[in-house]
């Protein structure tokens, strides 16, 4: 527990039963098949039914856990619309179930909706190769290339492809739920366009991915977007979500909830000056992202969050580019390679 935070509701809840966290706002856990084994989703009270905001992973657990719902605390009580901070599988996975069965809207950003829609359904020759290409650049070795043609398309496993239309989330606008304006806010370098939920009639912020009360978001740089630079966009959208009242209830979509937003902002963004002194340290001569990971993640990693971690430190990689602390060039063997300046 981060001991710097104040943590005003700070048992969980049990599975199947919200929770509540402030006034007409309820707190239910999903699980995840990970090591981060937990989303948190937030009902919000409409009077005769809930706005939902984010859906958990598409599989089966994850189902069973909704039918217990909706048989129990939902049963006279439906889900009225659903909201999604951005496109990653636990927290759009099951829109695309939740939204024809009930007939209702989905709310989002375009760039994660349209970002979502068309990953769910990758997984052509084209997808393969690009993959591929990204992790040998990294420095992979062949039997982990074959590990990533083999997989295919993880995300499209995890996700039924989101509605074919869909309400846009606009940074600054107003939307009303459960009787309250709140106000995205966006965010980038988590995802194409994540938005946080603030309202400043009930200070509190449902903070998604973006703000994490005890780990650091994922920050990575992916195969379909190879020369970004998603931290300096992550770290530049950390200011946005400044200014708000010190007792804003933060609502985040992992760990509990949390009240000492300003405190976390630097704790986050002093964690990435620390990460990116290790990846200047992992620079020695000519040295490509696989061989730098190593210096960032000491500790084992599975095949999954090794891809993972290729993304974070290539991320980190590019930002040091843009700094001018560190430099890349291209081998004949197909790999990049890294060196401090
Ligand atoms: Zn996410």
């Amino acid at each position: 527990m981060n001991v710097s935070l104040g943590y005003p509701v700070p048992k969980p809840p049990a599975q199947a039963e919200p929770l509540r966290v402030a006034p007409g706002i309820f707190w239910l856990r999903m699980p995840l098949p990970f090591r981060l084994d937990h989303i948190n989703l937030w009902l919000i009270d409409e009077g005769d039914g809930y706005t939902l905001v984010d859906t958990g992973i598409a599989n089966d657990a994850t189902r069973a856990v909704w039918e217990c719902v909706f048989a129990g605390p939902l049963k006279t009580k439906p889900l009225q619309r659903i909201v999604c901070t951005h496109c990653h599988p636990d927290h759009m996975g099951l829109a695309g179930w939740l939204g024809p069965r009930f007939g209702i809207p989905l709310h989002a950003s375009q760039s994660d909706w349209a970002f979502c829609r068309m990953l769910a359904r990758e997984g052509g020759a084209d997808f393969l190769d690009c993959q591929e290409q990204f992790y040998c650049r990294a420095g992979f070795g062949p039997e982990d290339l074959a590990l990533v043609r083999g997989r295919g398309n993880t995300y499209g496993t995890r996700v039924v492809p989101p509605p074919p239309s869909f309400s846009r989330l606009l940074d600054g606008q107003t939307v009303r739920m459960g009787g309250s304006d709140w106000r995205p806010i966006s965010g980038r370098g988590h995802s194409p366009e994540h938005m946080c939920l603030y309202s400043a009639d009930r200070k509190v912020l449902i903070s998604g991915d973006q703000i994490l009360p005890k780990i650091s978001p994922v920050v990575g740089v992916w195969p379909q977007e190879p020369d970004a630079n998603p931290l300096d966009l992550f770290i530049s959208s950390l200011e946005r979500y400044r200014g708000l009242p010190e007792d804003t209830l933060v609502l985040p979509s992992h760990g509990l909830p949390f009240t000492g937003l300003e405190r976390r902002l630097d704790q986050l963004a002093h964690h990435h000056d620390a990460r990116l002194d290790d990846t200047r340290r992992g620079c020695v001569e000519w040295a490509p992202a696989r061989q730098i990971l190593d210096t960032l993640f000491p500790r084992p990693l599975d095949n999954i969050e090794v891809f993972f971690a290729a993304g974070e430190t290539v991320a980190h990689l590019h930002y040091l580019m843009g700094l001018g602390q560190v430099e890349r060039r291209f081998d004949a063997d197909g790999v990049y390679r890294f060196r401090a300046r």
